[in-house]
């Protein structure tokens, strides 16, 4: 994996150095836990916090830590916290889904479902905490819960601060369910049909022997 570090972002070479490890760790994780192995260059710009603010906030209208458009853009710290390292791996995972499937638009929450569950994994995370679950079953009981064919469009930025970060949690949710019921060998499976065939329906069914409606219905009959 090459990188290609020419945002202007001024920080220390040992910030840089940190960031680079964690992308080449992050790398071989994406092959051990999905099977994805993307042989394109994938470029990645750490911007100083400022100027990442003032070049990009308009396209959220909640505060992101970096995005992925062809090129994974971070906003800069100058430190790699654990809060970074799940953003740099987040943003890595869709950069890897879109090397192994150029041009595929998959439904948002299948995309930011397998970051989320990706940048949790890769700083030690499982499952979904207690207070995650906790707050999926309240968003369920009081209407928050939408249907997944509602978080089809490819991005959650148009979503209000409050609907995108629920947004992001059923869909991780939706992908943890996946993991903890059948495995994480099967989630690897369907991750790897999913680039091959570009298509959710065939490898749901080929993966998982059920289509898109009725795993949905497994999920929420945990939501109680
Ligand atoms: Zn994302």
């Amino acid at each position: 994996m090459a990188i290609d570090e020419s945002g202007g972002f001024r920080g220390s070479r040992r910030f840089e150095q940190g960031v680079l490890d964690v992308l080449e760790r992050g790398y071989e994780q994406l092959d051990d836990s999905l099977g994805l192995r993307p042989s394109r260059k994938l470029e990645v710009v750490v911007y100083d916090p400022a100027i990442f603010d003032r070049q990009f906030a308009a396209r959220f209208r909640f505060a992101a830590a970096g995005f992925y458009a062809g090129v994974i853009r971070i906003r800069g710290a100058t430190q790699v916290t654990t809060g970074l390292v799940r953003v740099l791996n987040h943003e890595l995972l869709h950069a890897a889904l879109d090397a192994e499937a150029p041009s595929t638009v998959f439904p948002g929450w299948l995309n930011e479902g397998l970051a989320e569950w990706f940048e949790a994994r890769t700083v030690g995370k499982r499952h979904l905490s207690g207070p995650e679950m906790d707050a999926l079953e309240r968003g369920r009981r009081d209407g928050r819960l939408v249907s997944l064919a509602s978080l089809s469009t490819p991005s959650f930025g148009n979503l209000g601060p409050g609907a995108a970060s629920f947004a992001y949690l059923q869909s991780y949710g939706m992908v943890d369910f996946l993991a903890r019921q059948y495995g994480e060998r099967k989630l690897r499976e369907f991750t790897q049909s999913l680039v091959r065939s570009r298509d959710l329906h065939r490898s749901l069914s080929r993966v998982y022997r059920a289509d898109l409606a009725s795993l949905e219905t497994r999920f929420l009959a945990e939501l109680n």
